[in-house]
């Protein structure tokens, strides 16, 4: 691969996004010369950017919100996740010049877990939200076997189109549990609106682990919401990192050494 690799991500807004400054330094890791760039895509120009994208030689590309539903249908081939997850964060092109999608949220958040001690085998795990995050993370949670997988959401109907979703990883709705949980997974954007609470106490205890998929700032109300069973809690930042390492491995079949990488400019 000679010259600028050309890789970016897209979504609408996108001026937040961190992965530019991720993707550049596992390049620079790497010893490869990577050109990665945010590109600011409205929905009705999905389709033609990222045709124009790799017909101009461009390597990958990640994606965010709105697009991880709407870009699966440009892609040639869907990895078996994007097959039952139905949403993508990242593109590649194989030999034969084919879009391929893939989702490496999952892989991510399981990766972050285990770097931080969390157990997910044999716990019962809460997660609320039924968003795309929530999807997302779901089978590669189930996977781990958790003694009971559980999904609440603020809009009870989701509730139910997602355990017909994912009926074969046993997901159940939250109402019916009363036994305590280890791990709840704040899978929501409720911080947006400057406040978190949910409406759940005597299962929750000291011990149980709290996690929440966003990161610095917006996590802040999960937390002070956490704070009043229990210390443990965790924001999203290296579920953010972990899925992007992923990404890259996609892309260049090498996986970044995260210990040797100074990510520390994204918990300020
Ligand atoms: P979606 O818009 O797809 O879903 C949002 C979810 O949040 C829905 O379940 C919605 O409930 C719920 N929600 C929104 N506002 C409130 C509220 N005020 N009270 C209760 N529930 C609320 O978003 P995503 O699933 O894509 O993203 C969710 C979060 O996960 C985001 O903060 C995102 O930054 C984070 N994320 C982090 C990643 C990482 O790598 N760390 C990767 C992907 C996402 P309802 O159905 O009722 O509207």
């Amino acid at each position: 691969m000679g010259g600028q690799i050309k890789l970016g991500v897209i979504g609408d807004p996108i001026d937040h996004s961190l992965s530019p400054l991720i993707q550049s330094k596992f390049g620079e890791a790497l010893g490869l010369e990577v050109d990665y760039k945010a590109f600011h895509v409205i929905d009705r120009e999905l389709e033609k950017f990222i045709e124009s994208f790799f017909a101009d030689g461009g390597h990958g590309l990640n994606v965010t919100l709105p697009h991880k539903l709407n870009c699966v249908r440009f892609a040639d081939i869907l990895s078996n996740e994007v097959e039952l997850i139905g949403a993508a964060n990242t593109l590649s092109k194989n030999r034969n010049n084919q879009i391929i999608a893939s989702s490496t949220d999952g892989m991510g958040f399981i990766r972050d877990c285990s770097e931080k001690n969390i157990e997910l085998s044999d716990k019962r795990i809460l997660i609320l939200g039924a968003g795309g995050a929530s999807q997302s993370i779901i089978p590669s949670i189930a996977r781990m076997n958790p003694a009971k997988l559980m999904v609440d959401n603020r809009s009870p109907d989701k509730i139910e189109k997602l355990l017909e979703k994912f009926s074969s990883f046993r997901l159940r709705p939250f109402e019916r549990n009363h036994e305590p949980i280890d791990l709840v997974i704040n899978a929501t954007s409720a911080a947006l609106s400057g406040n978190f609470n949910w409406n759940i106490q005597s299962q929750l205890n000291e011990e149980t682990v709290f996690y929440d998929l966003s990161y610095g700032k917006a996590a802040i109300e999960y937390f002070s919401w956490a704070s009043k069973f229990s210390d443990n809690h965790f924001d999203g930042i290296g579920m953010l990192i972990a899925q992007a390492a992923y990404s890259f491995e996609l892309w260049f079949d090498k996986f970044p050494d995260l210990s040797k990488i100074n990510l520390d400019v994204l918990n300020k």
